[in-house]
């Protein structure tokens, strides 16, 4: 069998929201994990005009939205909350509801974001050390934007997980801006998730920040360049929330 033409693919993008110690996703919020596999998927050859992205609180409100799931050639489900709160903004997506996307999809699905570090059934954070794959084709154990970027190359037959470089983070952050349009709360009511660095040099054991290593520190013209682009597709609020310490950033965790 051929692989298939990365151009002729449709993706949707399903958010089902993320809340983790160091990054908010539930709205008015938006996480990074859409907007850097969005520009993964263009970086892979999937054209920008291909790829849709819904909130699971559009999924539940309007059914119309379900075909978007059903049709699509790639079917990415973005979720995880590893430090459950409560919310006003919107309502994350419940383990039944993930299910029930992975099942409407048709095509190949790929679940990623913080829901593989597990999950309890009634969403109580990461209580599991091994997560449920939830029915889907493929679960993301490393980045998920590196895995829909490397699914895509690889003709949807697979990958290797891993997490992606800073070179990959600054150009994918970058390309995968437009999303934000998509969302239902743009421009006003949005406020896009900075990340500057991720993992903690020390060892809570009730925080899953370590769970990425020792920090990784993004350089600042990645992120301007980032705030640059969402701005061009008008998103107006920004919050630098995406790391452990804003005012360790750059540090190696000693006092
Ligand atoms: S110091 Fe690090 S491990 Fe501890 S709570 Fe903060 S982010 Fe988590």
């Amino acid at each position: 069998m051929t692989a298939p033409d990365p151009g002729t693919l449709d993706v949707t993008l399903v958010d089902g929201y993320v809340d983790e110690p160091a990054h908010f996703g539930v709205p008015p919020y938006i996480s990074t994990y859409p907007r850097f596999t969005a520009g993964a998927l263009v970086d892979a050859g999937v054209p920008a005009e291909r790829i849709t992205y819904h909130t699971i609180d559009e999924l539940r409100d309007e059914r119309n939205k379900w075909r978007d799931v059903a049709d699509a050639d790639l079917m990415i489900y973005l979720g995880g909350m590893t430090v459950p709160g409560k919310y006003v903004g919107g309502t994350p997506a419940e383990p039944d509801e993930v299910r029930e996307i992975a099942w409407a999809a048709e095509g190949t699905s790929l679940m990623g974001g913080p829901i593989k570090f597990g999950v309890g059934e009634e969403n109580a954070g990461a209580t599991e050390t091994e997560r449920s794959d939830l029915d889907f084709e493929f679960v993301a154990k490393g980045d998920v934007e590196a895995a829909a970027h490397d699914l895509i190359i690889n003709g949807l037959e697979g990958f290797g997980d891993r997490m992606r470089d800073v070179e990959e983070v600054t150009q994918w952050a970058r390309e995968g801006a437009f999303v934000v349009e998509q969302h239902p709360n743009h421009p006003e009511y949005l406020i896009c998730e900075l990340e500057t660095s991720r993992g903690c040099a020390y060892r809570c054991s009730f925080c899953t920040e370590p769970l990425y290593g020792n920090p990784s520190f993004r350089p600042p013209p990645s992120v301007v360049s980032e705030v640059d682009a969402l701005a061009d597709r008008g998103a107006r609020h920004f919050r630098l929330g995406r790391q452990a310490d804003i005012l360790a950033y750059g540090g190696d965790g000693e006092a």
